[in-house]
C-alpha cells in the first residue's frame, strides 16, 4: 500500500479558517483594491518587523519593482547568486541591466562571501562594480547579511534581498524581511512557498522613498494624492501618472488567504524545523552532506535539500533520483544554476568559474518538505532514501 503513495516534494496547507476567510472576500464589495491588501500589508509588516510592506501578485513583480525602486538602468550590473530561480536574475535584464552571477558557499549554498569578495576587488580595478546586489537566501536559510552589508558600504551597492524560500526564518535575532541588513527583502507566496496566497508576492522595505516608489509603480505610476500632484488638479476626476508602472496589484481574494495563513506561519515554520530535526537525525550517519544548521540562523525551510557524497555512493545522482520518483518520491532540484538555461547562453557565462554551483547541481537532491507530511510518509520517505543510497 505504502508503495502507490504520491509524496510531492512541497505542497499548499489550506484550512476551513483559510476557505471562509476568502468566501467572506468573495461576498464583500471588492474583489481587488478593498481593505484585504492594506490589512495584509500591515499584518506583514508587523509579522517581518518592517517599516512597510508592498503587496504585489507575484515575487518575480516585486524582484522586477524592487530593481526599478532602486533606478536600476541600462548598462548598470545587478549580481545574484548562480543557484537561484531564474526570476533572481531576470529581474536585471527587464530593467536593461546586465547580469553577474556569483558562485555558492560550498556548506550554505548560498552565494559565497569569499567569492564575492574577490569578484568585487577585480570589478573596482575593472570600474565595473554591480549597482545591486540580489542576496538569495536558498531553501529558507539566510545569507550571511552582515557581512553583506559590510561590503555594500564598501564598494557602493544596493541589496535585495530574495528571501522567496525564507518567510518564518530567522537571522541574527531578527524575522528575515526586517531588512536590517538590506534595502528592501522580496517575498514569494506561490503554493509551493512557505505559505500562499494563491499566487502572490511581497516587498518589505524600511525606506518610506522605496515604499512610496513601488506602490506607485504596482499600480501604472499613478498618483492619486492631491497633497503630492505635480499639475493642479482641473477637477474631482483627475489623478496623474508620474512613471511608466505596470498593474502588478495582489487582489483582495488572494490578499484574504494569505492573511489567513500569515496567522499560521510561526506554527508552519516549527513544523518544518521538525521535520528537518528528523530528517537529519535519520540521515546523521548516511553518505549524505545535509543542511547547514546554524542557532542564529533558523531557516525558514522551504526546501530540505540532501547533496550525495557521490563517491560513496553506488547509484549516480540521476540513477537514485530516477529511484525516489520510482518509489512515489516527488524529489526535484533547486535549481539548476542559471548560467546552464539556453537563454543565459549568449551571456557566455563561464562553468569553470562556479565549481561549487557545479558540484551542487551534480549533487543536490530536494526532498519533500512540507508540514503535513505524516510519521508514515517521513519514515518511507527516510526508509527510500537509504536504499536508494545504499
Ligand atoms: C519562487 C521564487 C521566485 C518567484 O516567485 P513567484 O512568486 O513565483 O514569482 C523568485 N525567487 C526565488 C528564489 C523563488 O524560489
Amino acid at each position: 500500500m505504502v508503495k502507490e503513495l504520491k509524496i510531492p516534494y512541497g505542497r499548499q496547507n489550506v484550512t476551513e479558517e483559510d476557505i471562509r476567510s476568502v468566501e467572506r472576500v468573495l461576498r464583500s464589495d471588492f474583489l481587488t483594491q478593498g481593505p484585504e491588501v492594506p490589512n495584509f500589508e500591515s499584518n506583514f509588516s508587523n509579522y517581518v518587523g518592517s517599516k512597510y510592506s508592498v503587496a504585489v501578485n507575484s515575487a518575480t513583480s516585486a524582484l522586477h519593482l524592487a530593481c526599478l525602486a532602486l533606478d536600476l538602468k541600462k548598462g548598470e550590473k545587478l549580481w545574484t547568486s548562480a543557484v537561484t530561480f531564474v526570476a533572481s536574475a531576470n529581474c536585471a535584464l527587464y530593467c536593461g541591466a546586465q547580469v553577474d552571477l556569483i558562485d555558492i558557499d560550498k556548506s550554505t549554498s548560498n552565494l559565497s562571501i569569499e567569492a564575492l569578495e574577490k569578484k568585487l576587488i577585480q570589478a573596482k580595478k575593472n570600474d565595473s562594480l554591480p549597482k545591486i546586489i540580489i542576496p538569495v537566501h536558498l531553501s529558507g536559510l539566510s545569507c550571511d547579511m552582515k557581512k553583506i552589508k559590510k561590503l555594500s558600504k564598501q564598494y557602493g551597492f544596493k541589496i535585495i534581498e530574495d528571501a522567496s524560500h525564507a518567510s518564518g526564518g530567522i537571522y541574527d535575532d531578527s524575522k528575515i524581511g526586517s531588512c536590517r541588513y538590506s534595502d528592501l527583502s522580496v517575498f514569494s507566496f506561490h503554493p509551493v512557498k512557505n505559505f500562499t496566497s494563491g499566487e502572490g508576492g511581497m516587498v518589505s522595505t524600511n525606506s518610506e522613498d522605496i515604499y512610496r516608489k513601488i506602490k506607485l509603480l504596482r499600480e501604472h505610476g499613478i498618483n492619486k494624492e492631491s497633497e503630492k500632484m505635480i499639475f493642479e488638479p482641473d477637477g474631482p476626476w483627475y489623478y496623474e501618472q508620474i512613471y511608466l508602472g505596470y498593474n502588478y496589484r495582489m487582489t483582495d481574494i488572494s490578499a484574504a488567504l494569505g492573511n489567513s495563513q500569515l496567522k499560521r506561519l510561526d506554527l508552519i515554520a516549527k513544523k518544518r524545523n521538525e521535520i528537518a530535526e528528523f530528517y537529519n537525525y535519520q540521515f546523521k550517519d548516511s553518505p549524505l552532506d545535509l543542511p547547514y544548521q546554524d542557532t542564529k540562523n533558523i531557516s525558514g525551510r522551504h526546501l530540505y535539500v540532501i547533496r550525495l557524497k557521490n563517491k560513496d555512493i553506488q547509484r549516480s545522482h540521476k540513477e537514485v533520483f530516477y529511484f525516489l520518483r520510482e518509489k512515489g518520491i516527488g524529489v526535484n532540484l533547486h535549481y539548476i544554476p542559471i548560467y546552464r538555461h539556453p537563454f543565459y547562453e549568449k551571456f557566455n557565462f563561464d562553468k569553470n568559474m562556479y565549481p561549487n554551483s557545479e558540484s551542487y547541481y551534480n549533487s543536490a537532491i530536494s526532498i519533500p518538505m512540507y508540514p503535513e507530511l505524516t510519521e508514515n510518509e517521513l519514515s518511507y520517505v527516510v526508509k527510500s532514501v537509504k536504499e536508494a543510497i545504499a
